[in-house]
């Protein structure tokens, strides 16, 4: 008698029209994995939106490398500036090894 038999069904019924693989799916409560993954991609990509507009709201600071560095802006333009900070740190070690350069450790008391 005191059964509650208000208990939510974990499988929730989507209408037939729905397409499987959308958030909207996933919204109107299909947990299926196409759906999960498009709503996790959808999440993912209002996140980088919205960080790209905080990163672009902080005008306090300049964008680039240091934004990257010193403020954790991830924005585009820190992304970009910090991704080829790195491949131009890379190819200045390369052309450095090229160069034949090897640190000796008695190179100091050359002379
Ligand atoms: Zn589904
Ligand atoms: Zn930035």
């Amino acid at each position: 008698m005191g059964v509650n038999g208000g208990t939510m069904d974990s499988k929730a019924i989507i209408s037939p029209g729905r397409t499987h693989g959308k958030a909207a799916t996933y919204i109107a409560g299909c947990r299926c994995s196409p759906c999960r993954a498009a709503h996790a991609e959808r999440i993912l990509r209002q996140q980088h939106r919205r960080a790209i507009t905080v990163g672009k709201d902080t005008g306090s600071f300049k964008h680039g490398r240091s934004g990257y560095v010193n403020h954790r802006c991830r924005c585009e333009v820190c992304s970009a500036s910090a991704s080829e900070a790195c491949r131009a740190y890379q190819a200045k070690v390369a052309a450095i090894i090229q160069s034949g350069y090897r640190p000796e450790p008695g190179e100091n008391q050359a002379g």
